[in-house]
């Protein structure tokens, strides 16, 4: 398979190249050349399927030509060490519960596959390689675990001041060895930027080996596509038969809604998506006016969608500018809340149905409510486990969770450095590689 950019200015890359740039030479994102599109009869037993032999047969239609299929299988089955439920909250909506792995959110899954893609090429090569990720919350914890101790590859954590949670920050700022925090004075807007602006530095890029582990990243958001086709064989497994299907999605940078969208063009029978923001509603407005107007992001209860100017966009343009395509307002409905909407649907859920959402599953939540018509189904993306989010569930709900044990948080000295990417080349120049010591 060969990814283009979207930016359309550079030759189309193969697999390898496409994952160890991470940003294309051009400053565009990659996508797929081509998309295969699911053979019919895959559909008829579905239902019977598991999510690993599921993401088997995603997998190898889109890399099969440049991994072999046994490592893919490898990959796939190392991917998902944990399940994916899909839990039922009244008759007609289902959360898919994707914080099952080890740092509790669904950048897990994206993070480990990518961990293991990435050492699948370094390993042959036997070269450092530097993996930088920008997070506003979950991305962090989730690389940081899928990457530690990984030989050969150096792991850095652009995070903004401020935004994170308690626990959030621990996932990354614990483990110490190859994992090196970077604490960034601005918010996750500013990290996203100063990241991309060092994988454009080709120089930089080449002399370091550096790569991308956010969404950016082709190889994080492939596996993503995996739990789409897992959520409707769980339903069809549940109801018998071949349901048309909605989906909705909390919206950040739009990794999970590019993903979903491009499980839909493989065949994956979703009628429609709903796209939920908190009040960085870039996405929304967008739907809404055909306008991109990015926005500088302000601090909400659902941090990890705090993103004022979404990297992903370029890719679902992408998707929509085929010619012939369905039209974006028919496919994708946006809505966007406030941090009281949010809380209120928390806790409404919690009494009502007895079902503790995190505050980015609630915003998806609430908006399928609002969308869904009688007699559809729908499906929720339940992103993180409500226990990374502490304060919020107990103003919303009075559940408490046990607090993270802060005296551990101190012992990594963390470099805190301006929203520039000058800054930020000159800290990841002072970073000394294989020592396996953070500054
Ligand atoms: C990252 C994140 C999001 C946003 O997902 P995108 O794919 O960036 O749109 C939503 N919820 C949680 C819990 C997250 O960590």
């Amino acid at each position: 398979m060969q990814f283009y950019s979207t930016n359309g200015q550079c030759q189309p890359a193969s697999l390898k190249e496409a994952v160890m740039q991470g940003l294309a030479p051009d400053g565009g994102l990659f996508m797929p050349e081509r998309i295969p599109v699911i053979p019919r009869a895959f559909f008829n037993n579905i239902g019977e399927m598991n999510i690993r032999e599921i993401s088997y047969v995603v997998a190898d239609l889109l890399l099969g030509q440049d991994i072999e299929s046994e490592e893919i299988q490898k990959i796939v089955n190392d991917t998902f060490s944990f399940d994916v439920p899909l839990a039922r909250l009244d008759d007609n909506i289902y959360a898919l519960e994707l914080f099952h792995g080890p740092t509790l959110a669904f950048k897990d899954v994206g993070a480990r596959f990518l961990a293991r893609v990435i050492s699948h090429y370094s390993g042959k090569e036997g070269r450092t390689v530097k993996v930088i990720v920008a997070t506003s919350g979950d991305s962090g914890g989730a690389v940081a675990n899928g990457f530690l101790n990984v030989p050969g590859v150096e792991v850095y954590v652009v995070y903004p001041s401020g935004c994170l949670t308690q626990l959030q920050r621990a996932q990354f700022t614990i483990p110490g060895s190859n994992i090196h925090p970077i604490e960034v004075i601005g918010n996750f807007d500013d990290c996203q930027r100063i990241v991309k602006e060092c994988l454009a530095d080709q120089e930089l890029r080449r002399s370091t080996g550096l790569t991308s582990a956010n969404s950016i990243n082709i190889c994080r958001l492939i596996p993503q596509l995996f739990y789409f086709f897992h959520a409707y064989a769980s339903l069809v497994h549940r109801l018998g038969h071949l349901p048309g299907i909605v989906v909705s999605v909390p919206c950040g940078n739009l990794g999970n809604l590019t993903a979903g969208l491009l499980a839909r063009e493989m065949g994956l029978p979703i009628s429609r998506f709903v796209v939920a923001n908190n009040v960085n509603d870039t996405t929304v407005r967008y739907l809404h006016t055909g306008i991109f107007d990015p926005r500088r992001a302000v601090r909400t209860v659902a941090c990890a969608m705090d993103v004022g100017n979404p990297s992903n966009i370029q890719r679902i343009r992408c998707i929509f500018d085929t010619p012939g395509h369905s039209s974006l307002p028919e496919i994708l409905h946006g809505y966007s809340y406030t941090d009281e909407d949010i809380l209120g649907t928390i806790s409404d859920t919690y009494s009502i149905n007895s079902y503790l959402t995190d505050p980015h599953g609630a915003a998806a939540l609430r908006a399928l409510r609002e969308d869904l018509k009688e007699g559809e189904t729908g499906v929720f993306l339940e992103t993180a486990h409500p226990s990374k989010f502490p304060r919020a569930i107990e103003s919303a709900t009075g559940v408490t969770f046990p607090a993270v044990d802060a005296s551990s948080l101190a012992k990594v000295h963390i470099p805190r450095i301006s929203s520039s990417a000058d800054a930020l080349k000159k800290t990841l120049a002072s970073q000394t590689i294989g020592s396996g010591a953070t500054l």
